[in-house]
């Protein structure tokens, strides 16, 4: 502190740690992390007391699922992590690195084609965690979404996943009823009738799996259930929806490799300050997709890491 304030440098110290200068004063933010959004009830008491005893007594939700409990005195900054550490909570997500990951409720929503609290739980784990040293160019947001109808937005992520269910259609099971229930379901008009018989605009079709089981004669059933990557989405002062990768994957190993080359190839080829967005528009997304798809890129895992990259951290607002 200098003539009672805070000085630049200790503020840049605690926003490392998760705690944002409040205007003008003295008190800070404390952005307390959840795992997707989920937290017991026991960590929402010792939020609650922490607020009360440390800050304002206000706590605000963020964008991204975290809690932030206000004005926070500088000098309480330790006391505070102390106090929530009790219940297993922490502070943090900020800085040039993997941010906390968010997810939609599709584990339990009646449309979710993936167990997204698993998924999110395991990207938490090994890339909000296991990459918490790791430098990027700039911030990386990653979110997983359970259908095909987007709630936690994860194409505006610098990676999102999204659970996909793909029918199949058998032509000749097809009985050309009248009323076809398959057309019914499709909530973008994707499956119509055309000349008495089913037709499924493959261009269309989201994945969804709205029509899966609904034609009495077993004519559309489940392919594949699995997952869509979307790389280079952003949101912000400059938005940018992102462009999904070409394949489905089936396992959810494969989404965790997927995501690991993502962070070494942003960490290795971007510049320091460019979101994974302008990353791609500079090398092209065909080059990121072959590289995300078949590149060896995981044989210079050690090597990527140990490197001297982004010292100088590129994240801004
Ligand atoms: S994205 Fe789909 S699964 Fe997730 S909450 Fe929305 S409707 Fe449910
Ligand atoms: S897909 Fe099934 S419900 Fe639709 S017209 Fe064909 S047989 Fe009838
Ligand atoms: S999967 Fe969804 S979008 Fe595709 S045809 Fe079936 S209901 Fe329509």
């Amino acid at each position: 502190m200098e003539n009672g304030l805070v000085t630049a440098a200790e503020e840049k110290t605690v926003k490392a740690l998760g705690f944002l200068r409040n205007k003008g004063t003295n008190n800070f933010s404390a952005r307390i992390i959840t795992v997707n959004g989920k937290v017991t009830a026991e960590q929402i008491a010792c939020l609650s007391e922490a607020a009360k005893l440390f800050g304002n007594g206000v706590v605000t939700l963020t964008t991204r699922q975290t809690f932030e409990c206000q004005g926070v005195p500088f000098d309480k900054i330790e006391d505070f992590r102390a106090y929530i550490a009790k219940a297993g909570l922490e502070t943090g997500g900020t800085g040039s690195k993997v941010r906390p990951v968010v997810s939609c409720k599709g584990t339990t929503c009646q449309y979710g084609l993936i167990d997204t609290f698993a998924v999110s739980q395991e990207i938490h784990e090994r890339f909000y965690e296991g990459y918490r040293q790791v430098r990027l160019p700039h911030k990386f947001k990653i979110a997983v979404g359970g259908c095909p109808n987007n709630c936690v937005k994860p194409d505006l992520n610098d990676l999102g996943v999204i659970g996909q269910c793909v029918p199949e259609f058998d032509e000749d099971s097809c009985n050309g009823c009248k009323k076809c229930s398959v057309e019914a379901s499709c909530p973008i008009g994707a499956a119509k009738l055309k000349d008495g018989m089913l037709e499924i605009d493959w261009d269309k079709c989201n994945n969804c799996g709205h029509c899966v089981g609904k034609c009495h004669f077993d004519a559309v059933t489940e392919k594949t259930r699995g997952y869509k990557i979307y790389i280079g989405g952003r949101w912000g002062k400059s938005t940018m929806t992102g462009r999904p990768l070409s394949k489905i994957f089936s396992e959810k190993e494969e989404v965790m490799l997927t995501i690991e080359k993502a962070l070494l190839l942003f960490r290795e080829q971007g510049k320091t300050g460019e979101r994974f967005s302008q990353t791609i528009e500079r090398l092209g997304f065909d080059y990121i997709e072959k590289e995300l798809l078949e590149g060896d890129i995981m044989s210079r895992k050690q090597e990527i890491l140990d490197a001297e990259l982004h010292l100088t951290g590129g994240a801004t607002c």
